[in-house]
């Protein structure tokens, strides 16, 4: 078994901690070991980030610099993508397909945001004194505390790296206990593209031995966090106490609202892969569907026989549409929601139980499975499940539509299927959502903001805008006049 280690100041260390298993979901196996880190790595990664950021080589690299850096960590993420994305299968369970897919992608976000580190101009104020020159300078924050969940690690890795160190930062990287390969192997490509010792640590262990050390620490000025909503709210009191800067990407309970005049075929498959996507486990899942009345009957029957026909395996092959739930506690917690919505009064049209292929028998697996009857009370139509179960909704007016969209306390994304233009315009206004999606579901960009209203987050990742977020604003003042009068007489 692959034996892995810590990697802070430019250097691979054991932690006193020991080790612990990586899973893999679809088979229940073992398959490497991640060093579990202790409050004493916090303290050395930390200490590390900030020498970076004080002094070596980091601080007086000229943005061109460290940009051109952060594109060559773009080229080396894109040579090795095919090798990450098996890791990352082999840790979250998630398709190999869309793995590879995703780590494909990922060297975007290095190469945009390089593109964007000698791009961040000040401004020259027009001034109401006499004599003085007045300007502004975005300068870097310090050390980053960037701490990502188990689903999509390095994309997630990428939405905060590669901004904050294009803002000039040094950053720890944390991620989920639940796959951390992936973010120890992509150190080695950091190390690899020539980025000075101390600029990237990544520490791995669990969140609840470590989370507060380095969420807590002194010389973290910021915290990127993606998770779920009770760990967010957690780092956001943590990290108040010390008026840390924080970007909180949570969770959500999206809805996909399918009317009358949409494509009917067009949206009840784009249903179905909203909700069954990474088994439904992906912060944007398209977990509630809203019908409208007129055409209930018909757009259900179609994403039941939709879902009913996916292919249910190992995440490996190509063949494959739906993988494992990444973890046993997630699996428990999948099935307990689904007792959970049996129990309000929901009838479970579809799945409801574990696949009894001896084939999947040792992993972590879940139906598919479709609520229909669902009022929006209920649990199943308020609580993120984060597994492949849809709630279904009815409803009549556009109004309808917006009131039972809005009801939830999450504010993450939204689907709309209609082909009335002004429909769909007066809608994407009115949803409380960072994200709405039109004829369309789960599209992201490195050139997109993405974040969330409500209770699914604060912040915004990804778009120009998002290096701001790693940045602080400076005002300078000169005396530009020969004048030697009282500086404390106010002209
Ligand atoms: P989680 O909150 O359990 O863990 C997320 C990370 O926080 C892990 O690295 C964990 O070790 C760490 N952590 C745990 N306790 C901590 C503490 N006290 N201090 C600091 N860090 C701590 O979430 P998860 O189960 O890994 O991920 C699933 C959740 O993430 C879902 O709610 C999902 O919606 C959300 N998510 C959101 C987005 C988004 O962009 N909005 C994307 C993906 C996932």
């Amino acid at each position: 078994m692959r034996r892995y280690q810590l990697y802070i100041d430019g250097q691979w260390l054991d932690s006193a901690g020991g080790w612990f298993d990586a899973v893999n979901p679809f088979d229940g196996a073992a398959w490497a070991l991640i060093p579990r880190g202790t409050t004493d790595d916090v303290e050395r990664a930390v200490s590390a980030a900030r020498r970076a950021f004080e002094s070596g080589d980091w601080p007086t690299l000229t943005p061109t610099a460290r940009g051109a850096l952060l594109r060559k960590l773009g080229d080396l993420i894109a040579a090795d993508a095919a090798r990450l994305a098996e890791i990352e299968t082999r840790d979250n369970g998630k398709l190999y397909v869309e793995m590879h897919k995703q780590l494909a992608y990922v060297p975007q976000w290095f190469h945009y945001f390089g593109g964007l580190a000698d791009k961040i101009e000040g401004a020259v104020f027009p001034t109401d004194k006499a004599d003085t020159l007045n300007y502004s300078r975005h300068e870097p924050l310090g050390v980053v505390a960037a701490i990502t969940a188990w689903n999509s690690p390095l994309l997630l890795a990428a939405y905060k790296l590669a901004p904050a160190l294009a803002a000039g930062n040094t950053v720890v990287l944390k991620p989920s206990e639940h796959a951390s390969a992936s973010s120890l192997e992509f150190a080695r490509l950091v190390e690899q593209a020539g980025f000075p010792p101390g600029v990237v640590n990544v520490i791995t262990g669990f969140g609840s031995e470590i989370g507060d050390a380095l969420t807590g620490h002194p010389d973290v000025r910021k915290v990127t966090f993606t998770g779920s909503e009770g760990t967010g709210r957690h780092i956001n009191e943590v990290a108040a106490a010390d008026f840390k800067r924080v970007t909180l990407e949570l969770g959500g309970k999206s809805p996909n609202i399918v009317f009358e005049d949409a494509d009917l075929e067009q949206a009840a498959t784009g249903a179905v892969a909203a909700f069954l996507a990474a088994s439904g486990q992906t912060c944007v899942a398209g977990s509630r569907l809203l019908i409208q009345d007129s055409v209930y009957d018909e757009v259900i029957e179609r994403v039941l026989s939709i879902a009913a026909g996916v292919r249910v395996g190992d995440p490996m092959s190509p063949e494959c549409q739906v993988g494992p739930i990444a973890t046993q506690p997630q699996l428990e917690k999948v099935k307990r929601y689904i007792d959970i919505a049996r129990d309000e009064g929901a009838h479970c049209a579809l799945g409801g139980g574990v696949p009894e292929r001896p084939e999947l028998a040792r992993g972590w697996f879940v139906e598919p499975t479709i609520f229909t009857g669902v009022t929006s009370a209920m649990r199943i139509a308020q609580e993120e499940v984060f597994g492949p179960v849809l709630a279904v909704l009815r409803f009549s007016t556009d109004e309808d539509a917006i009131r039972i969209a809005n009801d939830v306390r999450y504010g993450l994304a939204a689907g709309i299927w209609t082909r009335n233009i002004p429909r769909a315009i007066n809608l994407a206004n009115r949803l409380q959502a960072g994200t709405v999606w039109i004829n369309t579901y789960r599209m992201v960009s490195y050139m997109t903001p993405f974040g969330g209203f409500k209770a699914s987050g604060i912040g915004r990742e990804n778009g120009a805008d998002a290096i701001k977020e790693f940045m602080q604003v400076k005002s300078i003042w000169l005396n530009t006049g020969q004048s030697t009068s009282n500086p404390f007489v106010i002209r």
